[in-house]
């Protein structure tokens, strides 16, 4: 794993980010419980860190959502591959996304949680790639906007599944690309 690639955010660029993250939602929240909804699998790392940052009492459910095959590039087709597992009615439900690239898999997941009539609904989002959006989404917060490159890292894969447990988030070099694809 001697990799070519370029780090765009530090793991203690992320944890300072999430700690004020977590003191503003225990503060938006204060006195209410929470339904913190991380959409698996990439936003794993940035939800264990998240929630341990909120001062509040949290329950945790998890949501599926593919929009990539094998490839790099949206696909534009959003699968759940995965659901929660108690209503979501009267609930304030937070979001945890690691990235919103078109913004379809985000806008798709929203409408799919707002049909169950929550109290609230809030996404957090760790990366912003905002040249690419293809649909509005509303986003409560996002933490870092990053240019129009693959990154990995912080429990984002790469090609073959691989990356997620680099602590910083990192842009993969073109000729690192297909070195851990089996
Ligand atoms: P969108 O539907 O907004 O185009 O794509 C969002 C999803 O695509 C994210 O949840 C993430 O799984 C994936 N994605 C988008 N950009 C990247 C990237 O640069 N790296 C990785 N690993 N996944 C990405």
């Amino acid at each position: 794993m001697n990799a070519e690639y370029d780090v765009l955010v530090s793991a203690p660029e992320i944890s300072e980010k999430i700690r004020k993250l977590g003191e503003e939602l225990t503060e938006l929240y204060a006195g209410e419980e929470v339904v913190v909804i991380p959409l698996l699998r990439g936003a794993f790392m940035f939800a264990a860190d998240l929630i341990r940052a909120m001062n509040l009492p949290v329950r945790v459910e998890f949501l599926g959502a593919a929009s990539y095959g094998e490839e790099t590039v949206s696909s534009g087709e959003v699968r759940l591959t995965l659901d929660t597992s108690f209503p979501l009615h009267d609930k304030n439900v937070l979001i945890v996304e690691d990235i919103v690239d078109t913004g379809l898999t985000l806008a798709y997941i929203q409408k799919l949680l707002q049909s169950r009539n929550p109290r609230s609904i809030r996404s957090v989002v760790l990366l912003d790639k905002p040249s690419r959006r293809t649909v509005e989404v509303d986003l409560h917060r996002t933490l870092f906007t990053i240019p129009d490159k693959f990154v990995v890292g912080y429990g984002l894969d790469g090609p073959g599944g691989f990356w997620r447990n680099l602590p910083d988030i990192v842009a993969l070099r073109e000729e690192t690309e297909n070195t851990h694809s089996e």
